[in-house]
Protein backbone atom coordinates (compact mmCIF):
# COMPACT_ATOMS: atom_id res chain seq x y z
CA UNK A 1 0.00 0.00 0.00
CA UNK A 2 0.91 3.56 -0.81
CA UNK A 3 2.20 5.19 2.30
CA UNK A 4 -0.68 7.37 4.36
CA UNK A 5 -0.60 10.90 5.82
CA UNK A 6 2.28 11.00 8.15
CA UNK A 7 0.37 13.93 10.06
CA UNK A 8 -2.36 11.16 10.94
CA UNK A 9 0.18 9.05 12.26
CA UNK A 10 1.50 11.66 14.87
CA UNK A 11 -1.76 10.93 17.25
CA UNK A 12 -4.46 8.03 18.26
CA UNK A 13 -7.65 7.50 18.27
CA UNK A 14 -9.07 9.48 21.02
CA UNK A 15 -8.87 7.61 24.44
CA UNK A 16 -11.74 8.94 26.13
CA UNK A 17 -13.82 7.72 23.37
CA UNK A 18 -11.61 4.51 22.81
CA UNK A 19 -13.03 4.10 26.74
CA UNK A 20 -16.98 4.01 26.08
CA UNK A 21 -16.14 1.49 23.20
CA UNK A 22 -14.65 -0.93 26.33
CA UNK A 23 -16.68 0.38 28.86
CA UNK A 24 -19.83 -0.80 26.38
CA UNK A 25 -17.93 -4.23 25.67
CA UNK A 26 -17.92 -5.23 29.79
CA UNK A 27 -21.33 -3.65 30.24
CA UNK A 28 -19.91 -1.25 32.73
CA UNK A 29 -21.39 1.91 34.12
CA UNK A 30 -19.46 4.63 31.76
CA UNK A 31 -18.33 7.78 33.87
CA UNK A 32 -15.47 7.88 31.21
CA UNK A 33 -16.69 10.15 28.18
CA UNK A 34 -18.81 12.98 29.38
CA UNK A 35 -22.30 13.16 27.89
CA UNK A 36 -25.32 12.87 30.11
CA UNK A 37 -27.97 9.45 30.26
CA UNK A 38 -30.93 11.76 30.81
CA UNK A 39 -33.48 13.11 28.12
CA UNK A 40 -32.98 16.63 26.11
CA UNK A 41 -35.82 18.86 27.55
CA UNK A 42 -39.14 18.17 26.62
CA UNK A 43 -39.78 21.32 24.30
CA UNK A 44 -37.44 20.52 22.51
CA UNK A 45 -38.18 16.69 21.69
CA UNK A 46 -41.75 18.01 20.58
CA UNK A 47 -40.58 20.97 18.28
CA UNK A 48 -38.74 17.68 16.95
CA UNK A 49 -41.33 15.48 16.39
CA UNK A 50 -43.26 18.41 14.71
CA UNK A 51 -39.72 18.74 12.30
CA UNK A 52 -39.83 15.17 11.55
CA UNK A 53 -42.98 15.59 9.42
CA UNK A 54 -42.62 19.35 8.72
CA UNK A 55 -39.36 19.69 7.67
CA UNK A 56 -36.78 20.97 7.05
CA UNK A 57 -35.07 18.26 5.87
CA UNK A 58 -32.76 19.45 3.48
CA UNK A 59 -29.52 21.39 3.95
CA UNK A 60 -29.83 24.43 6.24
CA UNK A 61 -27.70 27.30 4.94
CA UNK A 62 -24.05 26.13 5.62
CA UNK A 63 -23.46 28.49 8.33
CA UNK A 64 -26.39 27.97 10.15
CA UNK A 65 -30.46 28.21 10.04
CA UNK A 66 -31.04 31.97 10.44
CA UNK A 67 -33.37 31.39 13.78
CA UNK A 68 -30.82 29.48 15.12
CA UNK A 69 -27.98 32.22 14.72
CA UNK A 70 -30.64 34.53 15.77
CA UNK A 71 -30.95 32.51 18.95
CA UNK A 72 -27.55 32.33 19.51
CA UNK A 73 -26.61 35.86 18.81
CA UNK A 74 -29.29 37.01 21.24
CA UNK A 75 -28.54 34.81 23.96
CA UNK A 76 -24.42 35.68 23.93
CA UNK A 77 -24.97 38.60 23.22
CA UNK A 78 -27.03 39.20 26.64
CA UNK A 79 -24.01 37.36 28.57
CA UNK A 80 -21.62 39.56 26.98
CA UNK A 81 -23.23 42.95 26.74
CA UNK A 82 -22.85 43.42 23.25
CA UNK A 83 -24.80 43.06 19.55
CA UNK A 84 -23.95 40.28 17.78
CA UNK A 85 -24.57 40.21 14.24
CA UNK A 86 -26.03 36.74 13.48
CA UNK A 87 -25.34 37.28 9.83
CA UNK A 88 -21.67 37.92 10.11
CA UNK A 89 -20.61 37.11 13.12
CA UNK A 90 -21.79 33.40 13.94
CA UNK A 91 -21.07 29.92 12.51
CA UNK A 92 -22.74 26.86 13.39
CA UNK A 93 -20.79 23.89 13.41
CA UNK A 94 -21.10 20.03 14.09
CA UNK A 95 -20.38 20.22 17.64
CA UNK A 96 -17.94 21.80 19.57
CA UNK A 97 -15.47 19.79 18.13
CA UNK A 98 -15.86 21.00 14.65
CA UNK A 99 -15.78 24.43 16.25
CA UNK A 100 -12.86 24.39 17.51
CA UNK A 101 -10.91 22.69 14.51
CA UNK A 102 -12.37 25.88 12.15
CA UNK A 103 -11.35 27.66 14.52
CA UNK A 104 -7.50 26.37 14.57
CA UNK A 105 -7.71 26.09 10.94
CA UNK A 106 -8.85 29.31 10.47
CA UNK A 107 -6.30 31.34 12.38
CA UNK A 108 -3.46 29.17 11.99
CA UNK A 109 -0.81 28.36 8.92
CA UNK A 110 1.24 25.03 9.01
CA UNK A 111 4.03 25.84 11.42
CA UNK A 112 2.32 28.47 14.03
CA UNK A 113 2.39 28.12 17.45
CA UNK A 114 -0.82 28.31 19.32
CA UNK A 115 -0.63 28.18 23.46
CA UNK A 116 -2.36 25.05 25.13
CA UNK A 117 -3.03 24.96 29.05
CA UNK A 118 -2.53 21.27 30.40
CA UNK A 119 -4.16 19.57 31.03
CA UNK A 120 -6.10 20.32 28.39
CA UNK A 121 -8.99 18.52 26.55
CA UNK A 122 -7.54 15.65 24.22
CA UNK A 123 -8.93 16.83 21.45
CA UNK A 124 -6.28 19.93 21.29
CA UNK A 125 -3.48 17.69 20.39
CA UNK A 126 -4.82 16.32 17.71
CA UNK A 127 -6.58 20.00 16.05
CA UNK A 128 -2.72 21.34 16.62
CA UNK A 129 -1.19 18.36 14.14
CA UNK A 130 -4.06 18.73 11.94
CA UNK A 131 -3.85 22.48 11.46
CA UNK A 132 -0.38 22.48 11.09
CA UNK A 133 0.24 24.41 14.40
CA UNK A 134 2.56 24.01 16.98
CA UNK A 135 1.49 23.20 21.17
CA UNK A 136 3.66 25.24 22.93
CA UNK A 137 2.23 23.94 26.95
CA UNK A 138 1.70 26.34 30.08
CA UNK A 139 0.97 24.28 33.12
CA UNK A 140 -2.27 24.52 35.45
CA UNK A 141 -0.58 23.45 38.46
CA UNK A 142 -2.25 21.50 40.89
CA UNK A 143 -3.72 21.60 43.28
CA UNK A 144 -5.60 24.61 42.61
CA UNK A 145 -4.25 24.64 38.77
CA UNK A 146 -3.28 28.54 38.80
CA UNK A 147 -0.73 29.00 36.20
CA UNK A 148 2.61 30.74 36.47
CA UNK A 149 2.21 34.25 34.37
CA UNK A 150 5.57 34.29 33.42
CA UNK A 151 5.73 30.93 32.08
CA UNK A 152 2.57 32.35 30.35
CA UNK A 153 4.35 35.12 29.04
CA UNK A 154 7.07 32.93 28.12
CA UNK A 155 5.07 31.46 25.55
CA UNK A 156 3.54 34.68 24.28
CA UNK A 157 7.13 35.59 23.56
CA UNK A 158 7.54 32.76 21.23
CA UNK A 159 5.26 34.18 19.04
CA UNK A 160 1.79 32.40 19.56
CA UNK A 161 -1.20 32.63 17.17
CA UNK A 162 -3.33 32.10 19.15
CA UNK A 163 -4.13 30.81 23.03
CA UNK A 164 -7.01 28.04 23.32
CA UNK A 165 -8.69 28.87 26.63
CA UNK A 166 -10.88 25.99 27.90
CA UNK A 167 -13.31 27.51 30.42
CA UNK A 168 -14.54 25.88 32.77
CA UNK A 169 -11.80 23.67 32.39
CA UNK A 170 -12.14 20.26 31.17
CA UNK A 171 -10.61 18.18 32.73
CA UNK A 172 -9.74 19.99 36.35
CA UNK A 173 -12.46 21.84 36.48
CA UNK A 174 -10.95 24.76 37.05
CA UNK A 175 -12.91 28.60 36.36
CA UNK A 176 -10.51 30.99 35.61
CA UNK A 177 -11.00 34.29 37.36
CA UNK A 178 -11.30 37.64 36.50
CA UNK A 179 -8.07 38.66 37.46
CA UNK A 180 -6.39 35.92 35.29
CA UNK A 181 -8.79 36.22 32.04
CA UNK A 182 -7.59 39.89 32.35
CA UNK A 183 -3.95 38.73 32.54
CA UNK A 184 -4.25 36.61 29.84
CA UNK A 185 -6.44 38.88 27.73
CA UNK A 186 -3.40 41.26 28.51
CA UNK A 187 -1.04 39.09 27.09
CA UNK A 188 -3.00 38.28 23.72
CA UNK A 189 -3.01 42.23 23.63
CA UNK A 190 0.19 42.95 23.93
CA UNK A 191 1.59 40.02 21.70
CA UNK A 192 -1.08 40.65 19.06
CA UNK A 193 -2.46 36.77 19.62
CA UNK A 194 -6.23 35.55 19.18
CA UNK A 195 -7.80 33.62 22.13
CA UNK A 196 -9.88 30.72 21.17
CA UNK A 197 -12.26 29.67 23.97
CA UNK A 198 -13.65 26.34 24.31
CA UNK A 199 -17.17 26.96 26.58
CA UNK A 200 -19.23 24.32 25.80
CA UNK A 201 -19.36 23.77 29.80
CA UNK A 202 -20.40 27.49 30.61
CA UNK A 203 -23.57 26.54 32.37
CA UNK A 204 -22.30 24.06 34.83
CA UNK A 205 -20.10 26.79 36.62
CA UNK A 206 -20.73 26.19 41.11
CA UNK A 207 -21.36 29.33 43.51
CA UNK A 208 -19.31 30.76 44.26
CA UNK A 209 -17.08 30.32 41.69
CA UNK A 210 -18.78 32.17 38.43
CA UNK A 211 -18.41 31.99 34.78
CA UNK A 212 -16.57 35.18 32.71
CA UNK A 213 -16.51 35.42 29.27
CA UNK A 214 -13.29 36.36 28.09
CA UNK A 215 -15.06 38.03 24.94
CA UNK A 216 -16.86 40.32 26.81
CA UNK A 217 -13.92 41.75 28.47
CA UNK A 218 -12.74 45.02 27.45
CA UNK A 219 -11.28 45.01 24.10
CA UNK A 220 -11.23 41.59 23.63
CA UNK A 221 -14.04 40.75 21.10
CA UNK A 222 -12.05 41.90 18.52
CA UNK A 223 -9.35 38.54 19.14
CA UNK A 224 -11.49 36.08 20.68
CA UNK A 225 -13.02 33.14 18.75
CA UNK A 226 -15.73 32.28 21.16
CA UNK A 227 -16.42 28.80 20.71
CA UNK A 228 -19.16 26.16 22.80
CA UNK A 229 -21.70 23.36 21.81
CA UNK A 230 -25.14 23.24 22.64
CA UNK A 231 -24.29 19.11 23.33
CA UNK A 232 -24.22 19.50 27.29
CA UNK A 233 -26.92 23.02 28.04
CA UNK A 234 -29.47 20.91 26.30
CA UNK A 235 -28.55 17.26 26.93
CA UNK A 236 -28.05 16.50 23.28
CA UNK A 237 -24.45 15.68 22.41
CA UNK A 238 -25.82 13.14 20.00
CA UNK A 239 -27.18 15.89 17.59
CA UNK A 240 -23.67 17.22 17.00
CA UNK A 241 -24.52 21.13 17.46
CA UNK A 242 -21.78 23.87 18.20
CA UNK A 243 -20.53 27.35 17.12
CA UNK A 244 -18.07 30.31 16.98
CA UNK A 245 -19.07 33.68 17.74
CA UNK A 246 -16.36 36.04 16.69
CA UNK A 247 -15.53 39.37 14.36
CA UNK A 248 -16.74 39.28 11.34
CA UNK A 249 -13.79 38.84 9.30
CA UNK A 250 -12.32 35.93 11.21
CA UNK A 251 -16.52 34.08 11.13
CA UNK A 252 -15.92 35.11 7.28
CA UNK A 253 -12.95 32.98 7.02
CA UNK A 254 -14.27 30.26 9.29
CA UNK A 255 -16.94 29.63 7.42
CA UNK A 256 -15.51 28.69 4.47
CA UNK A 257 -13.24 26.19 6.58
CA UNK A 258 -17.03 24.97 7.71
CA UNK A 259 -18.17 24.88 4.25
CA UNK A 260 -15.87 22.85 2.97
CA UNK A 261 -15.52 20.42 5.82
CA UNK A 262 -19.11 19.42 6.29
CA UNK A 263 -21.46 21.74 4.54
CA UNK A 264 -23.26 22.16 7.22
CA UNK A 265 -24.71 20.88 10.81
CA UNK A 266 -28.45 18.78 10.77
CA UNK A 267 -31.01 20.99 9.76
CA UNK A 268 -34.20 19.40 11.02
CA UNK A 269 -31.87 19.62 14.92
CA UNK A 270 -31.01 23.26 14.34
CA UNK A 271 -34.41 24.02 14.45
CA UNK A 272 -35.33 21.87 17.38
CA UNK A 273 -32.42 23.23 19.42
CA UNK A 274 -33.64 26.63 18.55
CA UNK A 275 -36.33 26.22 20.69
CA UNK A 276 -33.78 25.70 23.94
CA UNK A 277 -31.89 28.31 23.03
CA UNK A 278 -34.50 30.46 23.54
CA UNK A 279 -35.56 29.04 26.83
CA UNK A 280 -35.60 31.65 29.51
CA UNK A 281 -32.76 32.05 32.48
CA UNK A 282 -34.36 29.78 34.85
CA UNK A 283 -33.40 27.17 32.76
CA UNK A 284 -29.91 27.29 33.02
CA UNK A 285 -30.10 28.28 36.82
CA UNK A 286 -31.75 24.71 37.72
CA UNK A 287 -29.30 23.07 35.04
CA UNK A 288 -26.64 24.03 37.88
CA UNK A 289 -28.15 23.43 40.34
CA UNK A 290 -28.87 19.80 39.17
CA UNK A 291 -25.10 19.40 38.44
CA UNK A 292 -24.31 20.94 41.75
CA UNK A 293 -26.61 18.62 43.22
CA UNK A 294 -24.49 16.06 41.49
CA UNK A 295 -21.17 17.03 42.11
CA UNK A 296 -21.96 17.43 45.76
CA UNK A 297 -23.22 14.10 46.19
CA UNK A 298 -19.93 12.38 43.86
CA UNK A 299 -17.49 14.46 46.01
CA UNK A 300 -19.09 13.88 49.39
CA UNK A 301 -19.07 9.65 48.86
CA UNK A 302 -15.65 10.01 47.31
CA UNK A 303 -14.39 10.99 50.76
CA UNK A 304 -16.63 8.64 52.65
CA UNK A 305 -14.64 6.06 51.03
CA UNK A 306 -10.99 8.07 51.30
CA UNK A 307 -10.23 8.67 47.78
CA UNK A 308 -8.11 11.89 47.15
CA UNK A 309 -9.68 13.82 44.14
CA UNK A 310 -10.71 17.37 42.86
CA UNK A 311 -13.88 19.51 43.49
CA UNK A 312 -14.55 20.73 40.48
CA UNK A 313 -15.30 24.35 40.24
CA UNK A 314 -17.26 24.12 37.20
CA UNK A 315 -17.68 21.28 34.47
CA UNK A 316 -18.80 17.77 35.71
CA UNK A 317 -15.64 16.48 35.64
CA UNK A 318 -13.65 15.37 38.94
CA UNK A 319 -10.15 13.52 38.84
CA UNK A 320 -9.12 10.72 40.94
CA UNK A 321 -5.65 9.61 42.42
CA UNK A 322 -4.54 6.31 42.27
CA UNK A 323 -1.20 6.61 43.75
CA UNK A 324 -2.16 4.15 46.37
CA UNK A 325 -3.66 1.48 44.26
CA UNK A 326 -0.10 1.68 42.32
CA UNK A 327 1.86 1.23 44.95
CA UNK A 328 -0.04 -2.24 45.34
CA UNK A 329 1.51 -5.17 44.38
CA UNK A 330 -0.74 -5.72 42.25
CA UNK A 331 -0.98 -3.36 40.19
CA UNK A 332 2.94 -3.00 39.97
CA UNK A 333 3.88 -1.51 36.83
CA UNK A 334 -0.28 -0.76 35.70
CA UNK A 335 0.02 2.62 33.70
CA UNK A 336 -3.05 4.81 34.11
CA UNK A 337 -4.76 3.06 31.11
CA UNK A 338 -4.21 -0.71 32.19
CA UNK A 339 -5.74 0.48 35.59
CA UNK A 340 -8.89 1.67 34.20
CA UNK A 341 -9.24 -1.25 31.74
CA UNK A 342 -8.92 -3.52 35.31
CA UNK A 343 -11.49 -1.17 36.30
CA UNK A 344 -13.49 -1.98 33.46
CA UNK A 345 -13.80 -5.06 34.03
CA UNK A 346 -13.56 -5.75 37.45
CA UNK A 347 -15.30 -2.83 39.17
CA UNK A 348 -17.70 -2.50 36.06
CA UNK A 349 -17.35 1.47 36.01
CA UNK A 350 -15.35 3.10 33.46
CA UNK A 351 -12.97 5.91 33.95
CA UNK A 352 -10.41 8.18 31.56
CA UNK A 353 -6.81 7.44 32.16
CA UNK A 354 -5.34 11.32 33.06
CA UNK A 355 -2.16 10.89 31.17
CA UNK A 356 -4.48 11.50 27.94
CA UNK A 357 -4.97 14.86 29.20
CA UNK A 358 -1.51 16.36 30.16
CA UNK A 359 1.55 17.16 28.72
CA UNK A 360 3.22 16.12 31.63
CA UNK A 361 3.76 12.75 31.94
CA UNK A 362 1.34 12.02 34.53
CA UNK A 363 0.34 7.94 35.66
CA UNK A 364 -1.58 8.48 39.07
CA UNK A 365 -4.88 10.06 38.16
CA UNK A 366 -8.21 8.97 36.48
CA UNK A 367 -11.50 11.33 35.23
CA UNK A 368 -14.95 10.55 36.35
CA UNK A 369 -18.04 12.16 35.05
CA UNK A 370 -20.99 12.79 37.13
CA UNK A 371 -23.47 13.34 34.28
CA UNK A 372 -25.91 10.54 35.25
CA UNK A 373 -29.22 10.10 36.88
CA UNK A 374 -28.24 9.99 41.04
CA UNK A 375 -29.68 6.32 40.84
CA UNK A 376 -27.08 5.83 38.16
CA UNK A 377 -24.31 7.61 40.25
CA UNK A 378 -25.22 5.59 43.29
CA UNK A 379 -24.59 2.41 42.02
CA UNK A 380 -21.36 3.32 40.50
CA UNK A 381 -20.10 5.14 44.03
CA UNK A 382 -21.79 1.44 45.78
CA UNK A 383 -19.53 -0.65 42.80
CA UNK A 384 -16.45 1.81 43.54
CA UNK A 385 -16.96 0.63 47.45
CA UNK A 386 -14.96 -2.31 46.16
CA UNK A 387 -12.19 -0.68 44.58
CA UNK A 388 -12.09 1.08 48.27
CA UNK A 389 -11.67 -1.85 49.86
CA UNK A 390 -9.10 -3.49 48.32
CA UNK A 391 -7.02 -0.29 50.04
CA UNK A 392 -7.99 -1.39 53.33
CA UNK A 393 -7.24 -5.16 53.40
N1 LIG B 1 -16.06 16.61 26.24
C1 LIG B 1 -16.38 15.24 26.57
C2 LIG B 1 -15.32 14.63 27.44
O1 LIG B 1 -14.29 15.21 27.64
C3 LIG B 1 -16.52 14.38 25.36
C4 LIG B 1 -16.79 15.09 24.10
C5 LIG B 1 -16.63 14.21 22.93
O2 LIG B 1 -16.31 13.01 23.07
N2 LIG B 1 -16.82 14.78 21.80
O3 LIG B 1 -15.49 13.54 27.89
Amino acid sequence: MAKLSSRVELFTDSVIRRMTRISNEYGAINLSQGYPDFPPPKEMLDRLSEVAYEGPHQYAITFGAPNLRQALARKFGKSIGRQIDPETEVLVTCGGTEAMMSAMMTVCDPGDKVAVFSPFYENYGADAILSGAQPVYVPLVPPDFHFDPEVLEDAFRQGVKALILCNPSNPSGKVFTLEELSLIGRLARQYDAFIITDEVYEHMVYPPNRHIYMAGLPDMYERTISSSSLSKTYSITGWRLGYLIGPAKVIENAKKVHDFLTVGAPAPLQEAACVGVNFPDQYYEDLTKSYQEKRDYFCKRLDEMGFRHTVPQGTYFVLMDISDFLEMEQFAGYTDLEFCEWMIRNIKVAAVPGSSFFREPVNHLIRFHFARGLDVLEEALSRLEKLAALLKT
